[in-house]
């Protein structure tokens, strides 16, 4: 079985995951719960995770679109 990696600390990841566990666990309440719900919204929060990742913001404070 192939996965991609965690797009934040390039661990292995569950695949259909956005992030690894202990990443996900991280995250704030509100931005898990957002990238949880897979409604037409759910690219446009995947490309804002992957963009916060990317310019280092710490998990802790990453937000994505309710
Ligand atoms: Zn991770």
């Amino acid at each position: 079985m192939t996965s991609t990696p965690c797009p934040s600390c390039r661990r292995p990841k569950a695949r259909g995951k956005y992030v690894c566990a202990d990443c996900w666990a991280l995250l704030p309440g509100f931005t898990r719960r957002a990238l949880n719900r897979r409604d037409s919204r759910a690219h446009p929060r995947l490309r804002e995770l992957h963009r916060q990742l990317a310019a280092g913001m710490p998990l802790s404070e990453i937000r994505v679109t309710p």
